[in-house]
């Protein structure tokens, strides 16, 4: 599996940054984002390190559909049973910060404040 030593959420993966973790399997690891936007703010990232949605090709197709297929569970599991958001930020100009591709997953009782 490729991944990246100098990349945060590689490193977070591979357990050598802390995160609340709230699930893992061999493909997926999905942890609270330490800045909640929402009451429920979880990420969901691929174990493998890919930069952004802007380097998936066909190729990525499989997994890219199991992310998406396992983010109603896990926001049923963790608050986010009212419904949620999901974003993926791309790339500058789409306001990626941490460039190791991740789904945003936002839910939990509304109000949210700015920008729910
Ligand atoms: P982006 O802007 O790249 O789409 O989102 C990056 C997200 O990662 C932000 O919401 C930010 O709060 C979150 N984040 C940045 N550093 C850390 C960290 O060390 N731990 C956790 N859990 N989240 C982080
Ligand atoms: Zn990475």
């Amino acid at each position: 599996m490729h991944t990246d030593p100098n990349c945060l959420f590689c490193k977070i993966a591979a357990g050598q940054i802390p995160a609340r973790k709230v699930y893992e399997d061999e493909r997926f690891l999905a942890f609270h984002d330490i800045h909640p936007a929402a009451p429920v703010h979880l990420l969901l990232v691929p174990k493998h390190h890919i930069a952004s949605l802007a380097d998936a090709t066909e190729a990525d197709t499989d997994w890219l559909g199991a992310m998406m297929a396992l983010a109603p569970r896990l926001m049923r599991e963790h608050g986010g049973a009212g419904g949620f958001k999901t974003q993926i930020n791309t790339g500058p100009d789409g306001g990626q910060e941490v460039m190791h591709l991740h789904l945003h997953l936002l839910g939990g009782p509304r109000p949210w404040g700015k920008g729910g």
